[in-house]
């Protein structure tokens, strides 16, 4: 009985104990703040709102990063537990090394490969798939000739995976109005593999808030791979039951070729804005928000986002550096400068100026209607972006690279569906040259090497194009 007494009144007295020191830790703890609080302001002199704001900001912020890191923990920590491939996760934290390379460079590679290596001249196993039977390698190889990029990888990598948010700190913080425009996501795609076609999809419904994402939009340039037909149509059911009429699919009879497949998307979309995307991507955190704030400001201005490299044989993500898209006189793109104008502005986060765009664009859906959409007349790949770029800044639009948007694309090795890239590119630039340059397409000729007179080549009908700038 007594012990039972000593025990109760020993625990009250801990309990006591315990609460007193929590109020002197609270207490301690404010006058400490005031004490910080009260100096800054002295220090700084600011006005007590300015500092409310400040410390306001911060802690919204400090609040926002707490949010992302439980968000990639509950992420990672889902991942591990669906015993998905460490690959991704080692690259959420390390950006760029690859375990392997050097090891690879010094041939050590092959030495430790317990199986027979069946494809040593092979782009795709020069840094991965040591470890691969010789059955497995046959398959990947067979599927890496296939695609241009390592599906075997694809097929085992979550649809979901996390990517490193490769945007500036400062674009954390930029704030966009709470009405936006609504969105349509155009994903174009020809005998792509399904999982990186379902991993694009992913990434647009996990990035993008759900209340400006109208719909995705599938076109099929007529792909001949039969798990693109029946096996997708399966998916696209699966992902409108958890969100009613999300996906829509259109599909090409024939092969038009890009810029009509791009086309395509534009005049199946009902949103405000299009996002005309390649079907092997990934769009990164707070993709969107940039880019419907800026169309919403201007509806004259075609953006592009920046794009961070997806390896074709590894799937690791490479961060590419902010710079415009440009052209040379073969009118095939490549990166240039950024403006001294841009430079001057000291904020990583504004909109820069470009020349062209890449391929991939977003724009106001009736002003890309109304300046003429892409150019259907170009077959197969090529010459549509530096005819859409001629025609936006000769009829009243802008180009700009919005650093805040980011979009991983995938560079492919090979183009399964050209073997000489040359030939279409050839014949869609001299049909943008004829269209839009005047005394300068024989710069475009002398480039590709191609007689001013009789070329033989038939770039086809531009009529109704030339209509365009004589408006
Ligand atoms: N594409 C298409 N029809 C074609 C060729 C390509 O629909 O005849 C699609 C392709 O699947 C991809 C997009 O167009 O989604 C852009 O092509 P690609 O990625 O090969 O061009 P890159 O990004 O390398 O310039
Ligand atoms: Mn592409």
């Amino acid at each position: 009985m007594l012990r039972r007494n000593v025990l109760g009144v020993l625990s009250i007295g801990l309990l006591l104990v315990f609460a007193l020191n929590l109020l002197l830790i609270f207490y301690t703890k404010r006058i400490v703040q005031e004490l910080i609080l009260g100096d800054r302001q002295n220090k700084l002199h600011f006005a007590p709102s300015e500092l409310n704001w400040t410390v306001m900001d911060r802690l919204s912020r400090l609040e926002a990063n707490l949010q992302h890191l439980k968000q990639t923990m509950k992420l990672a920590t889902k991942q591990s537990e669906d015993g998905i491939c460490t690959l991704a996760m080692v690259k959420d934290e390390k950006l760029y090394p690859f375990p392997d390379r050097a090891h690879a460079k010094e041939g050590g590679f092959f030495k430790e490969n317990p199986h027979k290596v069946l494809f040593p001249d092979s782009e795709l196993f020069k840094k991965w798939g040591r470890d691969l039977s010789e059955a497995q390698q046959k398959e990947a190889e067979d599927l890496f000739q296939k695609f241009g990029y390592n599906v075997y990888l694809s097929d085992r990598l979550p649809l979901d995976r996390t990517l490193p948010d490769t945007r500036d700190s400062r674009c954390h913080w930029k704030q966009y109005p709470s009405q936006l425009p609504s969105l349509s996501v155009i994903l174009i795609f020809m005998d792509e593999a399904l999982t990186v076609i379902q991993r694009a999809i992913t990434s647009i419904i996990q990035r993008t808030p759900p209340r400006l994402l109208k719909e995705i939009i599938l076109v099929d340039d007529f792909s001949s791979h039969g798990e693109l037909k029946a096996d997708l149509d399966e998916k696209i059911k699966l992902y409108n039951q958890k969100c009613p009429g999300l996906l829509k699919i259109v599909r090409h009879t024939e092969r038009r070729g890009l810029a009509a497949a791009r086309n395509t998307g534009r005049e199946a979309a009902t949103a405000d804005v299009v996002a005309i995307l390649d079907a092997h991507i990934e769009v990164n955190v707070g993709w969107a928000e940039p880019i419907l704030a800026r169309i919403q400001e201007d509806r004259t201005v075609i953006i592009s986002p920046v794009f961070d490299n997806i390896l074709f044989d590894t799937f690791e993500l490479i961060k590419y550096a902010l710079a415009v898209d440009g052209f040379n006189w073969e009118l095939w793109c490549r990166y240039d400068a950024l403006p001294k104008a841009w430079v001057d502005l000291h904020d990583v986060t504004a909109p820069v100026r470009s020349p062209s765009i890449m391929g991939i664009l977003a724009a106001n859906r009736l002003f890309l209607e109304e300046i003429g959409s892409l150019d259907g007349g170009m077959l197969t790949y090529g010459g549509e972006n530096v005819e859409l770029s001629l025609r936006v800044w000769q009829c009243g639009g802008k180009i700009e690279v919005l650093p805040c948007s980011r979009v991983a694309h995938l560079e492919r090795h090979h183009k399964p569906y050209s073997l000489d890239l040359r030939i279409p590119l050839k014949r869609n630039a001299l049909r943008v040259a004829e269209i839009w340059m005047d005394e300068y397409k024989d710069m475009v000729y002398m480039a590709w090497n191609i007689p001013l007179q009789n070329s033989g080549i038939d770039f086809g009908d531009i009529s109704s194009r030339m209509a365009f700038g004589r408006n």
